[in-house]
């Protein structure tokens, strides 16, 4: 049986309880994909988030976290 995951776009992970509010995530995205609303920073509708990085990057307290799916390629064949 072949089980298939559907191909989302991955979007940041955000820490509440690490999050303190810095707003340093919504000023550094350059795509303005992030808003403060009641000092926490979330996605605004509609807008796309192109995973850059940036917000995990300038985040103070690590709230923020982008996970990478690891490919891996076929198995006994060199390339050289
Ligand atoms: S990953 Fe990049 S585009 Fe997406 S929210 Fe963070 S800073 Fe903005």
């Amino acid at each position: 049986m072949v089980i298939e995951r559907p191909r989302e776009t991955p979007l940041p992970v955000f820490r509440r309880d690490l999050c303190t509010g810095s707003g340093r995530c919504a000023e550094v995205c350059p795509e303005q994909a992030l808003e403060m609303v009641n000092g926490r920073p979330r996605l605004r509708p509609g807008v796309v988030c192109t995973y850059c990085g940036e917000c995990e990057r300038a985040c103070p307290s690590g709230a923020i976290s982008l996970s990478y799916e690891i490919v891996l390629g076929p198995i006994g064949r060199d390339e050289d």
